[in-house]
């Protein structure tokens, strides 16, 4: 039980993968943008309860298991989960309350429930304040699930000083939450129930303003309310700083998206293309990429100085072991700048768990491996092994010197984005599957 009268020593964790944690033992993470949630979550905590908030992102530091705290809140996504229970279970043997929220814990309550005293379903900006003000009046509930209808409106001052100690000279913003789309894969719908908020422009601009010279918007599809991005991208023209978003091939399919975002300062985006097989696509309801148009928009973009980051996802169900080398063939042809393979993963609350699941294709539910580099599941076209061995043979093809000077020496490359970008991936992608040589 809590004492009233004492001050409250709150420790927010984001916990991370083993990958993660072992390249910060190794003295280099490669997170190229810092995730804004630690701040967001010790922005929250009400100042009259003046508490005593650390934060610690065990994606760019390590976290001792000498840790103290009257309550500790552990952020999790899927893969790092058995690490944030593995926490939690420290916490609760020294007396510390334990919550926890984040993808994982929203879309799984009841396993996280196990290892917490309380779990946040879905966004804390409504919740976290009320679960404190309840655990300092000794009355916390097991769940508190955000049903809120209205976010990122009148957001609480970041203090962003913990991101610059930590991270590359990028600051990160969310602009919008959420997504209407369901791929099948996506941990995102399910949490949010498909729901999409933007956050007013003005207080974005006014925010990015107080920010540095290369702005990170965070948002996992900021392209889907055409009035509120193309607002937002005329804005930015007049800040005169570095842009870089995720969005969608739709959004970077019309070319005066691409001349808009380019004229306001966008340097990179980040787009799922996942696949250059469109059935695979159309099997994971994510019919809206037209691999047809794939060769175009990468022109169009680099014509406009725009680099991409492409995701691509090996393993959907048309995918037979072919797949591996006509996508590094293609990303060498059309000289993507930074390619992020990943193996498709089937996250626990997603339709994509509920279909596997009951086609009892999945083979482990040890949630570490669930971190997109690993089959966790039996694949329709080949073994669970030749996908990881394909998986490394991609990254290892990709990042090797010759490829990289290909792919970032053309005309209006951002050079040195690139460079670090290809090094970061080559350093962090090299020898991630144990069994390669076995
Ligand atoms: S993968 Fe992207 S477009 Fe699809 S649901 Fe997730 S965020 Fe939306």
């Amino acid at each position: 039980m809590y004492n009233k009268s004492k001050k409250i020593k709150i420790l927010f964790v984001l916990a991370a993968g083993k990958l993660y944690r072992e390249a910060v033992k190794r003295d280099n993470p490669y997170r190229y943008y810092a995730p804004t949630t630690l701040i967001q979550l010790a922005a929250l905590v009400p100042k009259y309860l003046n508490a005593e908030v650390k934060i610690v992102d065990q994606g760019c530091e390590v976290f001792s298991d000498d840790f103290n705290a009257d309550i500790i809140g552990i952020s999790t996504i899927t893969c790092a989960a058995p690490e944030a229970y593995r926490i939690a279970k420290i916490a609760r043997k020294k007396g510390i309350t334990v919550i926890m929220g984040g993808y994982h814990p929203s879309l799984n309550p009841d396993e996280a429930l196990k290892y917490a005293d309380s779990v946040v379903v879905g966004y804390a900006e409504n919740t976290l304040p009320k679960l404190l003000i309840d655990y300092k009046n000794n009355k916390l509930k097991r769940l508190y699930r955000d049903t809120s209808k209205t976010l990122l409106v009148k957001m609480p001052e970041l203090d962003r000083k913990y991101l610059s100690k930590t991270y590359f000279p990028s600051s990160s913003i969310e602009t919008t939450r959420g997504c209407p789309n369901g791929c099948k894969f996506c941990s995102l719908p399910p949490m949010v129930k498909n729901r999409y908020w933007t956050r007013p422009v003005d207080e974005i601009i006014n925010e990015i303003k107080t920010m540095g010279k290369n702005i990170v918007f965070l948002d996992s599809n900021h392209t889907v309310l055409k009035s509120h991005y193309l607002k937002l991208w005329k804005e930015m023209e007049n800040l005169k700083v570095n842009g870089y978003a995720a969005a969608t091939l739709q959004f970077a399919s019309e070319i005066d998206n691409i001349k808009l975002i380019a004229k306001s300062g966008c340097k990179g985006l980040l787009l799922g293309f996942e696949s250059l097989n469109q059935e695979s696509l159309n099997t994971v309801n994510k019919k809206f990429n037209n691999v047809i148009q794939y060769k175009e928009i990468i022109k169009n973009l680099h014509d406009y100085g725009i680099g991409i980051i492409a995701c691509i996802v090996f393993g959907f169900d048309y995918d037979g072991t072919s797949i591996f080398e006509k996508t590094v063939q293609f990303v060498n042809d059309t000289k993507i700048d930074i390619i992020k393979y990943a193996i498709l993963t089937p996250f626990p609350g997603t339709p994509l768990f509920n279909d596997f699941k009951k086609k009892n294709r999945i083979i482990t539910e040890d949630w570490s491996l669930y971190d997109t580099l690993h089959a966790v599941y039996i694949p329709k076209k080949m073994s669970p092994y030749q996908l990881e061995q394909g998986l490394q043979w991609s990254f290892d093809e990709t990042y090797k010197i010759k490829s990289i000077l290909n792919r970032i020496f053309r005309r209006g490359s951002p050079l040195i984005h690139s460079t670090i970008g290809n090094v970061i991936f080559k350093r962090t992608f090299s020898n991630i599957i144990p069994n390669k040589n076995s």
